[in-house]
């Protein structure tokens, strides 16, 4: 397995490939890898002749005052998990060499506002044209074939959908399952930060959307405000939605194939869930 952390050297790489006909796969990530990126590694392994994994904490996607400088950076960990997993190159690059003319007056990547000024957009401003744009500089970069997101993040997903669309980009774009701890929690870098009183909170948010499932299976109605009684009291909910799954429009009626996203605050940190009815 290869380390590369600069653009010329992946280049190059990519070509080498590409000369043995190989179909490229990438897998966009920030690190502090756990069972959830996995899944994505591994649905990429069985696709593609050559995978390549992203480290990449960007900056771009960060709002101030957020957890850029304490976000968990392990290179060494991460390796050794892309490795095991027959992983081809890692490519982990500098924020420099990224951003080479540094953060401000850079051209801009700014996906519809229908798809961003709401949710995650709304709470965390930029947030989406950060990643938007360093998504866009990957592709450029790697010209994979296919591409591996989470639908745990399921605004992004349905945001970066609609990029490639609307873009050309010559990338499939593939959501692959939300992958949860045993106890239900759905698994994030960002859990590192809960102690074990805030993880049992945090579970308060797999139960309420397991409870819409069953009150829709049920026929009933008011579904959202019924369930929202699961979340754990001291939660922040910053939202408790249902929208459509990939137009990411509020829907007023749950029905089949609406996304349920609920985003909460436990003890200062930020959790994100989705459940697809
Ligand atoms: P991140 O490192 O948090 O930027 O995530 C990198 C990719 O992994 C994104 O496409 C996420 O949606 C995906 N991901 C993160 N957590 C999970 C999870 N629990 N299950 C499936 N995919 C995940």
């Amino acid at each position: 397995m290869k380390i590369i952390k600069n653009i010329a050297d992946i280049r190059n790489l990519i070509k080498e490939f590409r000369a043995k006909n190989f179909t490229i796969g990438l897998v966009p990530t920030m690190g502090a890898l756990h069972i959830g990126h996995e899944s994505l590694i591994e649905r990429a392994k069985e696709e593609c002749d050559a995978v390549i994994v992203s480290l990449f904490v960007n900056p771009t996607q960060f709002c101030p005052g957020e957890d850029f400088d304490k976000y968990p950076r392990q290179l060494e960990a991460d390796s050794d998990v892309c490795s095991r997993l027959g992983v081809d190159v890692i490519f982990a690059p500098t924020a420099e060499e990224m951003y080479p003319s540094g953060m401000e007056s850079l051209t801009e990547v700014i996906p519809p506002s229908s798809f961003q000024d709401k949710l995650c957009g709304k709470s965390r401003k930029g947030h989406f044209n950060g990643v938007a744009l360093v998504v866009l500089k990957l592709f450029n970069i790697v010209t994979p074939d296919k591409a591996y997101f989470g639908q745990k993040d399921a605004q992004q997903l349905a945001i970066i959908k609609k990029m490639v669309q609307d873009l050309d980009v010559n990338t499939e774009v593939i959501g692959c399952p939300i992958i949860r701890d045993a106890d239900g929690l759905a698994c994030s870098s960002r859990n590192k930060y809960l102690n074990i009183a805030s993880r049992e909170k945090a579970l308060s948010l797999n139960k309420a959307l397991k409870k819409v499932k069953e009150l829709y299976d049920k026929g009933e109605d008011s579904i959202i405000e019924k369930a929202k009684e699961i979340i754990h009291h001291e939660a922040e909910v910053e939202y408790f939605k249902a929208v459509a799954l990939k137009s990411f429009e509020y829907k007023e009626k749950i029905e089949k194939g609406t996304i349920i996203v609920i985003a909460v605050k436990i003890d200062g940190v930020r959790l994100i869930d989705n459940m697809v009815v």
